[in-house]
């Protein structure tokens, strides 16, 4: 009797010590793994135009609104982040009005998730009026063509609160600036899920 239940307490004390070194293996896998992928993140290079899906979306737009009498132009699109600080300099310490708020690093169109779109009057002006009513049925045709995109899974700059960009979409795939600066893209939104990852 007493034989027997040493022989227990030692078989439970190696189950248990097979247990800690699983354990500890699985940390050890984990946390390199991590690594590995933080790493492989850093060394990223940054975007050098559209997204494919934007570009599909972006096409689609024009489609759509074409259907309902909107001639929309798209008239940026990805933006390098040497093309973004230009911008940011315009009104600033270069001549011109200003026209973003965002340096290089910190706009989606930097990370080829964002387009500007314009309209196109009959005669052939591109313009940026709000209350522009070329179809004539009543709404503006900017509103309209902002509704699309919305329909399509764009953002709409129109409805920021503080600094309204009226031209500009984004698709953000729920990444931050923050997220793409690091390196995340949008094709790991998936992959990323699986490892836990926000
Ligand atoms: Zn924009």
């Amino acid at each position: 009797m007493a034989r027997k239940k040493k022989k227990t307490a030692w078989g439970r004390h190696v189950a248990k010590a097979v247990l800690a070194v699983a354990v500890a293996m699985a940390i050890y896998i984990f946390v390199q793994r991590e690594l590995d992928f933080r790493e492989e993140l850093a060394e990223r290079p940054l975007p050098e135009g559209l997204h494919p899906a934007v570009e599909e979306k972006a096409a689609e737009l024009v489609r759509l609104s074409a259907d309902q009498g909107i001639d929309v132009v798209i008239t940026d699109g990805y933006r390098s982040g040497e093309e973004q600080d230009r911008l940011y300099d315009q009104g600033r310490t270069a001549p011109g009005k200003i026209v973003t708020h965002a340096r290089a690093g910190s706009s989606y169109h930097n990370f080829g998730l964002a387009v500007d779109y314009a309209l196109r009057t009959p005669d052939g002006r591109i313009i940026w009026d709000l209350g522009w009513d070329g179809n004539g049925n009543g709404k503006s045709d900017w509103t309209e063509t902002a509704e699309i995109a919305k329909s399509l899974g764009f953002a709409w700059g129109g409805d920021w609160t503080g600094f309204k960009d009226y031209p500009h979409l984004e698709m953000t795939f729920g990444l931050s600036l923050r997220e793409l600066n690091a390196g995340w893209r949008p094709d790991d939104r998936n992959g990323a899920k699986a490892l836990g990852h926000p």
